[in-house]
C-alpha cells in the first residue's frame, strides 16, 4: 500500500468517525425523545382515542427505539474498529473494503463478494436503515 492511499484512508477514517459520532448525537437525542413519548402516552390518551390506535402508535413508537438503539450500537461498533485499526477490512475474509464502499456505507463490515454472498442467505430482510449521507465536504 502506497503512503499516497494510507494518507487518503487516514483522511477518509477520520471523516467518516466524525460523522458517525454526530450522526450518534442525533440518534441519541431522537432515542431520547422516543424514550419520553412512551412513557408520556401510557394511559394519558386512553380516554378519548381508541385504545386500538393507542396500542398500535406504542408498537410503532417501540419499533422506532428498537431501530434507533441498534443503529446506535452499530456505530460504537463502527468507531471501536476504527480506533482499534480494524475499520474497513472484512470481517470475513480479511481483505480491505474498498473506500467507496466504506465512504457510502460507513458500517459495512462486510466486502462486497463476502456481502453478496451473505445477501443471499439473507433474502434482503431486515434492511430498514435509512441511506447513510456523505457530507458536502468531503466531496473536495
Ligand atoms: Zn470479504
Amino acid at each position: 500500500m502506497g503512503k499516497g492511499v494510507k494518507m487518503v484512508q487516514q483522511k477518509l477514517m477520520a471523516n467518516i468517525r466524525r460523522q458517525l459520532l454526530l450522526q450518534m448525537e442525533h440518534l441519541q437525542i431522537a432515542a431520547d425523545r422516543t424514550a419520553g413519548r412512551i412513557k408520556g402516552e401510557a394511559g394519558n390518551l386512553a380516554d378519548f382515542m381508541d385504545q386500538a390506535a393507542v396500542e398500535h402508535d406504542r408498537a410503532v413508537e417501540l419499533a422506532i427505539r428498537e431501530r434507533e438503539r441498534k443503529q446506535i450500537q452499530e456505530i460504537q461498533e463502527t468507531v471501536l474498529r476504527i480506533d482499534h485499526g480494524q475499520f474497513g477490512l472484512c470481517v470475513r475474509c480479511g481483505e480491505a473494503i474498498s473506500p467507496k464502499r466504506l465512504l457510502l456505507a460507513p458500517m459495512s463490515r462486510l466486502c462486497t463478494s463476502c456481502k453478496a454472498k451473505m445477501e443471499i442467505h439473507r433474502n434482503h430482510r431486515g434492511h430498514c436503515i435509512p441511506p447513510y449521507t456523505v457530507s458536502e465536504d468531503y466531496a473536495a
